[in-house]
C-alpha cells in the first residue's frame, strides 16, 4: 500500500484563509476562517483488507516498510469509482502477481490511528506468488494455523476463520 499525505489543513484549499475549529455536526472540525463554506470533515479512507486463500494456505506479507518479523493480510487504497470487490481482486494480482476470483465480505473494521475504514474480503487466488516492490517477503499460512492478531485485519482474519466453522 502506497503512502497517502495528509495534510493537516491550517489552511483553506479553497480560499487560503486560515482556519479554524468549529463544532458542525456534532464534531470539532476544522472550517474556513473566511466562511467560504470550507469544513475538513476528515472522512475515513476506505482501505481494502485482502485475505488471499491459496489451496496451500493464506498468504501473509510484509511491507519493506514494516518491523523484521511483522507479517499481515494484503491491503490497499480503494481507487476513484472502484468498487472494493475490485480493489480486492486488484491487489491480490499487484501485489502477489495471483489470479484472484470470487471476493467475500468479511466485514468492517477502524483503524483508529489512520482514521482508516478498512474493508476486509477473502478471496480464493491461484497462480505463482510474485511479489511487487511493496513487499520483501511472505508466508503461506495453512488454514488451520492461522491465527488472528490484535488490531482490524487481525480482527478480520478471527472473523473469517469462525466462518469457516461449522
Ligand atoms: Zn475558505
Amino acid at each position: 500500500m502506497s503512502h497517502h499525505i495528509t495534510p493537516s489543513y491550517d489552511f483553506c484549499p479553497h480560499c487560503g484563509a486560515a482556519t479554524q475549529m468549529q463544532h458542525i455536526d456534532n464534531q470539532d472540525l476544522k472550517a474556513c476562517s473566511a466562511q467560504c463554506g470550507f469544513v475538513h470533515f476528515n472522512n475515513p479512507t476506505p482501505v481494502v483488507a485482502v485475505i488471499v486463500e491459496t489451496e496451500e494456505g493464506v498468504v501473509l506479507a510484509h511491507n519493506v516498510a514494516w518491523p523484521p518479523g511483522m507479517f499481515s493480510v494484503i491491503t490497499g487504497f480503494v481507487d476513484a469509482y472502484e468498487l472494493p470487490e475490485q480493489t480486492a481482486i486488484r491487489e491480490t494480482q499487484e501485489e502477489l502477481g495471483l489470479v484472484a476470483t470470487e471476493a467475500k465480505l468479511v466485514g468492517h473494521y477502524m483503524f483508529k490511528q489512520k482514521n482508516q475504514l478498512i474493508i476486509a474480503y477473502a478471496v480464493k487466488a491461484q497462480g505463482e506468488i510474485q511479489i511487487n516492490h511493496e513487499l520483501d517477503a511472505f508466508k503461506v499460512i495453512p488454514t488451520e494455523k492461522l491465527k488472528g492478531w490484535p488490531g482490524p485485519t487481525g480482527a478480520a482474519v478471527t472473523d473469517w476463520l469462525a466462518t469457516l466453522v461449522n
